[in-house]
């Protein structure tokens, strides 16, 4: 059985409508009577979804509703991501913890590290992510003038990477996507153009569009990929496909993850989608910390949770697999790695670090010590060796 076929409203679509990204779009469910149709909802819950959604629009595709499992769980990760729910209408958190707007020398460009710049294309996505960081633009939208970016870009020669991102800038007109990508790939200094796209998820149909893969190729030469993925329910054969047509063009396909209350916040959770994005080779760049956005403090968890779901990975999947942990900073102070601390200690003849099993090892440096007759750390950092835990299962494997 298709994965749609689990709606009595969609069991009739035949595999070629379902497959195409056109018909994706215009059945996008934005209207909380047509999701009742999908989904068993509640009267309270449709109308608060009816509510929320006069302030943040409600739009799923079909594909992505398709992912939801239990029709019947109010809590299923898809359906979180996805369905409005009344927690967003909550005051709390601010519109643009980030000062992307202050950071910003011309309207939509975003200026906050030396070489990069970061361009706010378009508000709209074939699925609105409840977590948006950039909820505060779904309604307030100005159309950026191209010009005015292309000519700050060129008068910037340290500018030498563009994050093109939105909104979904594949789901732009494509005369307008690649009048973006020609006015910024023609700018010699650019050596990096990331195109942001949440569609390997949302609407992965998108990719089987031959005038798409024509405009992408164009630009190959310069362009990489950074795609959204949260759940490993996200990663289905349809992104497999989708990403495997970017790859083919010489476009490098990295992912990004939103660290997510109920939704991914769990080590086991973590490792499977981490261990799927390998799987087809898309390479796993960042798990972002929350921001204190207003519309999806619902979301967040604390610095804790993440420490403990990089504890999951690191050692215990492949390094490939291990994104970096980011916060990005009020003040727009920018994106810093946080996690778990592996160096201990350290004197002038050994360091103490601590791997993924809790073992504790002494790594010889240069400098002079004392031998002493201490216990524990101290004796490691005097005397090298380690500290064994019981029940480490590589030791087991030794002969
Ligand atoms: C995240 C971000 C970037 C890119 O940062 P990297 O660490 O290079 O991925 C650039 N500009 C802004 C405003 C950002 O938020």
């Amino acid at each position: 059985m298709r994965r749609w076929m689990k709606f009595a409203a969609w069991r009739e679509v035949p595999e070629g409508r379902w497959a195409d990204w056109r018909w994706q779009v215009e059945n996008s469910i934005c209207r909380a009577d047509a999701l009742a149709e999908l989904l068993p909802l509640s009267e309270d819950e449709r109308k608060a979804i009816a509510e929320v959604s006069k302030v943040y629009p409600m739009r799923i595709t079909p594909h992505y509703l398709s992912l939801v499992e239990d029709l019947h769980d109010p809590s299923d990760p898809v359906r979180l991501q996805a369905v409005p729910l009344p927690e967003e209408l909550d005051p709390v958190g601010e519109e643009d913890p980030l000062d992307e707007t202050m950071d910003s020398p011309v309207p939509g460009l975003t200026h906050r590290y030396p070489d990069r710049v970061l361009l706010v294309t378009t508000n709209f996505c074939p699925t609105y992510c409840r977590h948006c960081t950039r909820k505060r633009i779904w309604c307030r939208w100005e159309e950026p003038d191209l010009g005015e970016w292309f000519r700050y870009i060129r008068a910037h020669p340290e500018v030498r990477d563009v994050l093109v991102s939105g909104g979904s800038p594949l789901c732009l007109p494509l005369a307008k996507l690649e009048e973006i990508l020609k006015g910024i790939c023609e700018i010699p200094h650019v050596e990096v153009v990331r195109l942001g796209a949440r569609e390997p998820a949302t609407l992965p149909q998108r990719f089987s569009d031959p005038e798409l893969l024509e405009v992408l190729e164009r630009y190959s030469r310069k362009l990489w990929m950074v795609v959204h993925f949260n759940h490993p329910r996200e990663v289905t054969p349809e992104a497999k496909e989708a990403v495997w047509k970017v790859l083919r063009l010489g476009i490098p396909v990295l992912s990004q993850t939103v660290l997510l209350r109920n939704v991914n916040d769990s080590p086991g959770i973590m490792r499977e989608l981490m261990r799927r994005l390998l799987a087809v080779k898309v390479k796993p760049y960042y798990i972002l910390h929350g921001d204190p956005v207003k519309g999806t403090m619902h979301f967040r968890t604390s610095l804790g949770r993440g420490n403990e779901v990089m504890e999951g990975l690191r050692g215990h999947i492949s390094g490939l697999g291990v994104p970096h942990y980011m916060v990005d900073l009020p003040y727009g102070a920018g994106k810093v790695p946080v996690g778990p601390n592996y160096l201990l200690t350290s004197g002038e003849k050994m360091a103490v670090f601590r791997n993924y099993e809790g073992l504790l090892v002494a790594y010889p440096l240069d400098g002079k010590g004392d031998e002493d007759e201490s216990q524990g750390v101290s004796k490691l950092l005097s005397s090298g060796g380690a500290l064994v835990p019981d029940g480490v299962p590589r030791l087991g494997r030794r002969r």
